[in-house]
């Protein structure tokens, strides 16, 4: 008798394929080759990294959201039946197409949110790294998502945790997320030893390699801070039940406290392929071949508060989260050009949320913002810093 082992091949849209989640989430492709198969990939302008993804996992389609790389990849690639196109709207029809499984979104920035958008409204899967979708626009992706009866599966790695910690358990009887952070580089030094913060010192995790912004968003606490919103999205909690919780090894990855009391985590070593993998065959698990946590090694997990009066950036994120309406849209855009100015040497680590503060201050929210309304709020944010540096 012959047996069909056969699996029906899961067909991912990725966003942000050259990105460090980008490249990572093709890794696990690489590992279940039998499994997964990528229908479009989708980046800004690195040709030559995504020339080389192409010719591996061979999807059917690629997007350049810059047009003359997306001309130069055509050219690159002229041996090959690809279709390559360029711009939003390309993104926004290869989230829409018909015949894919997951979209999975490891762009960076508000970019996301209307391909988003487009992936839930086609009723497709959407496995989310891309938290700064969430943070502006979590009140039209949510009831949208619900709507569609379409899942949202968490890649982040805390919001992973999180999810793994709720499984089996009644989402009514959550009471409390303890959201762990590892404090980033510069844990335990006080603002008069931030000043002279130069690019490549931000950029050293002590614990993560990831993209550049995200980078400098983890030593800043922004990034904490913007988990914080995500979070509250995901999962339906109150501001005031987010803990924030500096964890400083980076093992325990999040935890839940239950109504009974009872606190469950994920822990292990920190490694991004565990969330993708876990969001690409939720509810699966399937084995990974990374190094585990050796506990009689780690001997210690050592917790503490955060500091809010040093990371200024991590408070600015409650007070935008609890304004709500459009202040996260412009928390995030003040933040998402301070990390540009810092990353090119024209502002110092400290002005990053001196920008955030400015702007916040300087913006009247509006509630329950459209796309459009979020997209206004995000330029009017760009002029203000433009205005300020000048
Ligand atoms: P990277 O900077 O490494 O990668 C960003 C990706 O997005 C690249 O592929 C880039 O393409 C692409 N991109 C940028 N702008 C556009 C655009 N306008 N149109 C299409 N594609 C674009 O970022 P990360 O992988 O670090 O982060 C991605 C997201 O995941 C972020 O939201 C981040 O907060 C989140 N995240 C990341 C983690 C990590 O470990 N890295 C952990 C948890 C969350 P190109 O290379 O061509 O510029
Ligand atoms: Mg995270």
């Amino acid at each position: 008798m012959s047996m069909n082992n056969s699996v029906d091949k899961k067909r991912i849209v990725l966003l942000g394929s050259t990105g460090s989640i980008g490249t990572q989430t093709l890794d696990v492709v690489r590992a279940y080759s039998d499994r997964l198969s990528v229908k479009t990939l989708v980046a800004n302008s690195n040709v030559t990294k995504i020339e080389a993804q192409v010719r591996e996992f061979k999807p059917d389609s690629v997007v350049m959201y810059d047009e003359k790389a997306a001309e130069e990849l055509k050219v690159r690639i002229a041996d090959l039946d690809v279709k390559v196109t360029s711009g939003m709207d390309s993104i926004i029809e290869a989230a829409s197409a018909e015949d894919y499984d997951i979209l999975l979104t490891a762009v960076v920035g508000m970019i996301g949110i209307r391909p988003t958008i487009a992936g839930i409204k086609a009723g497709k899967t959407i496995a989310l790294a891309n938290k700064e979708t969430l943070v502006t626009a979590g009140h039209i992706i949510m009831p949208l998502a619900e709507e569609m009866n379409v899942q949202i599966l968490p890649v982040d790695s805390e919001h992973s945790a999180i999810f793994q910690s709720l499984q089996g358990s009644p989402a009514r009887s959550l009471s409390k997320i303890w959201l762990t952070c590892s404090g980033g580089p510069f844990r335990g030094r006080k603002k008069e030893e931030l000043e002279n913060i130069k690019p490549a010192d931000a950029l050293k995790h002590p614990n993560w390699s990831m993209g550049n912004k995200i980078t400098i968003d983890s030593a800043t606490l922004v990034n904490k801070g913007l988990e914080v919103m995500e979070a509250k999205w995901l999962f339906g909690v109150d501001y005031d039940d987010i803990n924030v919780l500096v964890h400083p090894q980076s093992i325990v990855h999040s935890m839940v406290e239950y109504c009974d009391g009872a606190v469950i985590g994920e822990l292990g070593l920190p490694d991004m392929k565990l969330p993708i993998q876990y969001a690409l065959f939720y509810p699966d698990r399937l084995p990974m071949d990374t190094p585990r946590a050796d506990f009689y090694d780690i001997a210690s997990l050592t917790f503490e508060k955060a500091d809010m009066e040093t990371f200024e950036g991590l408070s600015l994120a409650f007070e935008a989260a609890r304004t709500g309406g459009s202040m996260p849209t412009v928390f995030n855009a003040a933040n998402e050009r301070a990390v540009a100015l810092f990353l090119s040497e024209k502002i110092g680590f400290l002005e990053i949320p001196e920008i955030i503060g400015n702007c916040m201050a300087a913006h009247k929210p509006v509630a329950n913002p459209s796309v459009e309304e979020i997209l206004v709020a995000e330029k009017e944010t760009y002029a203000n810093i433009e205005r300020l540096e000048k």
